[in-house]
């Protein structure tokens, strides 16, 4: 079976940067789940679908084709064959796509396309939140990514160009508003597998966190 990277940890932490470093750097494939959730979410919500009724999204969900790219020079997403790479990343996705990732329905979804792509692959860099604990709980490597709450919205404001202060701790309210509803989720809580390994990524740079990754994945 093809080796397997589970990177977990919440959003903010630089786990997208690391999980792409590391794949291109170890010749493997990359999977952004995150990314499927938010895809989703904008099919969903192009369909006109109600986010807080957790029973139309559920019947709704079933409907919906997510497509992942899994090259980490240049990962892509489809969901009804759009290119939604960018879309995904709006306000109007990210303020939903907590309210879509809690549904049970679409949980198992995801999480068998997942496996899917996972048994495809020779070999790949999965990032998310369950990934250690549910999607793949045998991967040869578990790392749990986190980093300072302030650090993070710092990250998150230079990655979408919003600097001005206000706006920072705006951002800070927002991942921490998305953390609450994500690990109070009883499908799969946001939750470190016991067997992975920490890392804080709060005073390190991008290479010195693929390092550390990559390190834990050469015997
Ligand atoms: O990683 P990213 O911030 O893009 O994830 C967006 C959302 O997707 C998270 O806030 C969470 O609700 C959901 N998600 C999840 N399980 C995963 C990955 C993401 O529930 N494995």
């Amino acid at each position: 079976s093809p080796v397997v990277i589970a990177l977990d940890g919440p959003s903010g932490s630089g786990k997208s940067s690391t999980a792409r470093g590391v794949a291109s750097r170890l010749g493997l494939a990359y999977l952004d789940t995150g990314a499927m959730y938010r895809a989703t979410t904008w099919a969903l919500l192009q369909h006109g679908v109600d986010v807080e009724d957790a029973d139309a999204v559920a019947a709704a969900c079933e409907r919906v084709v997510i497509e992942s790219g899994t090259d980490p020079a240049a990962p892509t997403i489809h969901a009804d064959g759009h290119d939604v790479s960018v879309a995904i990343r709006g306000q109007e996705v990210t303020d939903a796509v907590s309210q879509v990732s809690r549904v049970p329905r679409v949980r198992e979804r995801m999480v068998a396309l997942q496996r899917a792509e996972i048994a495809e692959s020779h070999g790949i860099v999965v990032e998310g939140r369950d990934i250690g604990t549910t999607v793949a709980p045998r991967a040869e490597v578990k790392v749990y990514l986190v980093a300072d709450p302030a650090a993070r919205a710092a990250r998150r404001a230079a990655e979408t160009g919003e600097q001005s202060a206000e706006q920072v701790s705006a951002t800070a309210e927002s991942l921490a508003r998305r953390d609450v509803i994500d690990s109070s989720r009883t499908a799969s809580p946001l939750a470190k597998a016991d067997d992975a390994v920490l890392i804080d990524s709060t005073t390190l740079s991008l290479d010195e966190v693929v390092d550390a990754v990559v390190r834990l994945a050469e015997p």
